[in-house]
């Protein structure tokens, strides 16, 4: 079983780029090119420097031995909470932004949900002096008025969409019309693994220096490469494609993706896509889908903002169907305590989002022998104000 994607840009049954006719050029210039551009020295070179001394790589692959001892196995954190900008989705927003410039793009737009991605992306803009347009929800940016805030003072001018429910679904929509009215100079940075190809393709792979580190920390540490399990949570599943990338075809690591189950997976407040989804297209690719019986996209809702997408990875979806990863789903509650016991036995305060990965050792007993990588993807500090409501801080 191949669970990369294949030449036609499909993983399976999914993936794939359903675009409108006006976007074609674009998505066809990027699909042409993107892997000699990855492949050429020069880029992997400035890539790598920038990962280093930008993102502050290596991230540690930290043995959490509290965490371990409460749940008798052993635990190991990626620590994606402590690169730049406080999450892994800057491995991705350099990685584009260098892709741009060897493809001569002078401007880059973005969409934006809860801001984080539009924060890497305006960072990026403002380490290369690149123009950076981020299309916001006005819901949205109502909602999140200090990664707004950011993202000014980085330089990126933040633009509000109005039409529809105002979020996120309607902040792409704005991105892919300025995309089409600019298909020369105008390079789409995509903050996912979703998409049309290549773009979940390119993301993994930009994410993908994520299990490529933890093999040889592991090694280090363990003296073997291969964990017993990977564990990350999904959105879109970019920091999971990225933690699984090296595993993928190694049979003896089992993969873990946790979903965010909300309210709880049948409360109608939940984003648990694989076991809620259908098969169906949503921002150009072929994937796993809530919707109702006509069709329609149905409003994910998750306590954390990173994982409210009504879809996962055209990816996520293959290993879900094919049963390479085992799903599992986590409710705001669990997730929110998870959370906060790593605060208090690891000193650790995460992403509410890595938090769901956390909670997995509640539901779930591993042997003391096992070894369980579990991808930290953020840290907490953007969810602070979440947390004081909830525990009444
Ligand atoms: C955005 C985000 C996620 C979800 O995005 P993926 O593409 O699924 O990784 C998870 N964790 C954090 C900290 C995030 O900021």
């Amino acid at each position: 079983m191949n669970y990369n994607v294949n030449e036609k840009g499909y993983y399976g049954v999914f993936g794939g780029a359903f675009i409108p006719e006006m976007l074609y050029p674009n998505v066809e210039e990027l699909r042409q090119k993107y892997l000699d551009v990855m492949a050429e020295p020069d880029f992997k070179k400035e890539f790598n420097q920038l990962l280093k001394d930008y993102v502050g790589r290596p991230s540690p692959l930290y043995f959490a031995k509290r965490l371990s001892k409460k749940y008798n196995t052993k635990i190991y954190l990626k620590r994606e909470d402590l690169n730049h900008t406080g999450a892994h989705k800057i491995n991705n927003t350099i990685g584009q932004i260098l892709m741009a410039k060897r493809l001569g793009k002078t401007r880059i737009i973005a969409e934006t949900g809860a801001g984080q991605h539009g924060v890497a992306t305006a960072t990026v803009c403002a380490l290369m002096g690149l123009e950076c347009i981020v299309y916001m929800g006005e819901i949205d940016i109502a909602r999140q008025a200090p990664n707004v805030a950011r993202m000014k003072m980085l330089g990126a001018k933040v633009v509000p969409a109005l039409s529809g429910s105002r979020t996120l679904k309607d902040a792409t929509n704005e991105a892919i019309r300025d995309w089409i009215n600019n298909p020369v100079n105008t390079h789409y940075i995509i903050g996912s693994a979703i998409g049309p190809h290549p773009y979940p393709d390119m993301v993994t792979r930009f994410q993908s220096v994520i299990s490529e580190e933890i093999k040889w920390q592991l090694k280090e540490q363990e003296g073997r490469e291969n964990p017993d399990y990977v564990v990350a949570c999904i959105g879109g599943g970019s920091n999971a494609a990225g933690t699984y990338y090296h595993f993928l075809h190694e049979p003896d690591v089992k993969i873990i993706a946790v979903e965010a189950a909300g309210l709880g997976v049948n409360s109608g407040e939940s984003a648990a896509t694989s076991v809620l989804g259908k098969e169906g297209i949503i921002h150009g690719c072929k994937t796993l889908l809530m919707q109702t019986s006509d069709g329609q996209i149905t409003e994910p809702y998750s306590i954390s903002a990173g994982l409210d997408y009504p879809g996962v990875g055209p990816m996520h979806a293959h290993l879900a169907k094919t049963g390479r990863a085992e799903f599992m789903a986590i409710t705001d509650d669990e997730a929110m305590t998870a959370g906060l016991e790593l605060c208090q036995l690891e000193g650790i305060i995460p992403a509410i989002e890595s938090s769901h990965a956390l909670a997995i050792f509640e539901q779930r007993t591993f042997k003391p022998e096992e070894i369980v990588v579990v991808s930290l993807s953020g840290r907490g500090d953007k969810d602070l104000d979440t947390y004081i409501k909830y525990f009444k801080l």
